[in-house]
Order: structure tokens, then sequence, then C-alpha cells
């Protein structure tokens, strides 16, 4: 199983716009962060979890040339603005991409892009989706690979992480139910969100990522969703061997 760092970045990415911090001007590639994304291939199927708004160009980047299934960790502008861009795959793959969301993330994607659901003309063609549902509780196959859905909370908001194999990936998160740490045992390879030091109202911070992520105990953790409060090398210079800040365009693979 190979994973590509789409994004590593928070809702605004990094570079801030307009902000002159350390991080912002670095001219390390590693400060650079588009919105949080990954690309998962394994037994020939692609999968991509979250579709942003820089898709379009890190799949050109990393030449991401299938994609069997869209899972959706949640609706926010950060992980849905590049929705518009699977009609290039419609074409490549002629078929409809299947999305997964729960029943909350599909009305929300229905609403945001209205388009897509309704009647109106084609233009240059309209995204072709199916759209399935997924049960928080419940695994489900999609590209004919088992994802185990991971039930975190976002603030208030009830969102999913998802589980392939002995790799998850939780995003948007500030607090982990105790019921769905038993869907987390054993794992090679932990994604999981660390937003900045300071706590925050929906999102961890690195103190309460490490927290989570000794808890879980996976072989090797990264962290994801980081805002310009975070200079890739000086803060990974902080963290154990098993646990560092990922990197847009890291690869990880998983045998
Ligand atoms: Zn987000
Ligand atoms: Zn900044
Ligand atoms: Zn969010």
């Amino acid at each position: 199983m190979k994973i590509t760092f789409l994004g590593t970045g928070t809702s605004h990415g990094v570079p801030v716009i307009g902000c002159a911090c350390a991080t912002c001007r670095s001219k390390n590639k590693k400060n650079k962060r588009n919105r949080a994304s990954v690309y998962i291939f394994t037994e020939g199927r692609g999968i991509l979890i979250d579709m942003t708004a820089e898709f379009r160009l890190r799949s050109l980047e990393y030449g991401i040339e299938k994609i069997d299934a869209v899972l959706f960790t949640h609706a926010h502008a950060d992980h849905t603005a590049g929705v518009d861009d699977i009609r290039r795959y419609n074409e490549l793959q002629g078929k409809p991409i299947p999305f997964y969301g729960t029943k909350d993330t599909l009305a929300e994607l229905k609403k945001r892009f209205g388009y897509i659901f309704s009647k109106t003309q084609e233009g240059g063609g309209k995204p072709k989706i199916k759209l399935n549902r997924v049960i928080p509780e419940k695994p489900f196959v999609a590209a004919g690979l088992k994802i185990i859905p991971i039930p975190v909370l976002h603030g208030t908001l009830p969102i999913l992480g998802y589980r392939i194999k002995n790799f998850a990936y939780i995003t948007d998160v500030s607090a982990i139910p105790k019921k769905t740490f038993e869907v987390l045992r054993k794992l090679e390879v932990l994604v999981i969100d660390a937003l900045r030091h300071n706590p925050h109202p929906t999102h961890f911070s690195l103190t309460e990522a490490l927290a989570a992520a000794k808890k879980i105990g996976a072989k090797k953790t990264y962290f994801t969703h980081i805002s310009h409060a975070f200079e890739h090398t000086s803060i990974n210079e902080t963290l154990d061997h098993n646990v560092k800040l990922a990197f847009d365009g890291q690869v990880i693979k998983i045998k």
C-alpha cells in the first residue's frame, strides 16, 4: 500500500495569505502545505480521502491517474472544494465515481454542489457521482477493499476517519470517543490532526495529538492539518523518531 500526502495543511493552507511569519516566509518546501488530503494506492485501486481546492494541481504533480472511490471525512470547504475535478476521472474511467460519507456529509455535499444534483445544462460536463452512505459504526467495501469508518468528534460535529488494512487517517479531530479506540488497534501507520500548540475548539493541539498517538500506539504516527504555527524542521527535531509532522508530497509505503 502506497500513501501519498497531497496536502498536510489547515484550512488556510501554509503560507497563509498576507502572513509574514517565519514559517510562511520559509524557503523549505516542507513548510508549504496544501489543504489536507491523502491518496492511497493498493491492489491496483486508487482511493482518495477528501478532495481539496488544490486537488487538480496535486493530481498533476503526483500523477494520479485513477480514482476508484473518494472517502469524505466531512463536508467542510477545505475537504470538498475540489469535487468538480472528478469530471476528468469520469472521462478517463467512463463511469460515475463513488463518493462515500455519512448521511450528514452527503446532504451537505448536495447543498454545496447543488448543480451536480439538479437538472441544469451540461456545458463542459458535470461531475458524475454515485453517493454511498456510510454508517459510522459499520465497515463497508469501497473499491473492493474493506474500509472501517472511525467515528470522531470535530468540535461538536461527528465526523469520520477511515481505516484501510493497517493504515488509519483521522483529520479534523478534537476528541476520540472511547469506543473508537477499539478500531485503532495494531496500526502500522496512523495519520492524525495536530493543528498548533495552543488548544483549539475543533482540532487537536500537538500535546493532545501526542497523547492520542501514544494511546493508539501505531508503529508510526504522522501529523497533518498543520497550521503555520509549526516550522517543519524545528518541530520535528523535538519529536520522537516514530512520531513526525508529515509534509506535502511525502510517500509512505506499508507492506
Ligand atoms: Zn479541515
Ligand atoms: Zn504565517
Ligand atoms: Zn473541518
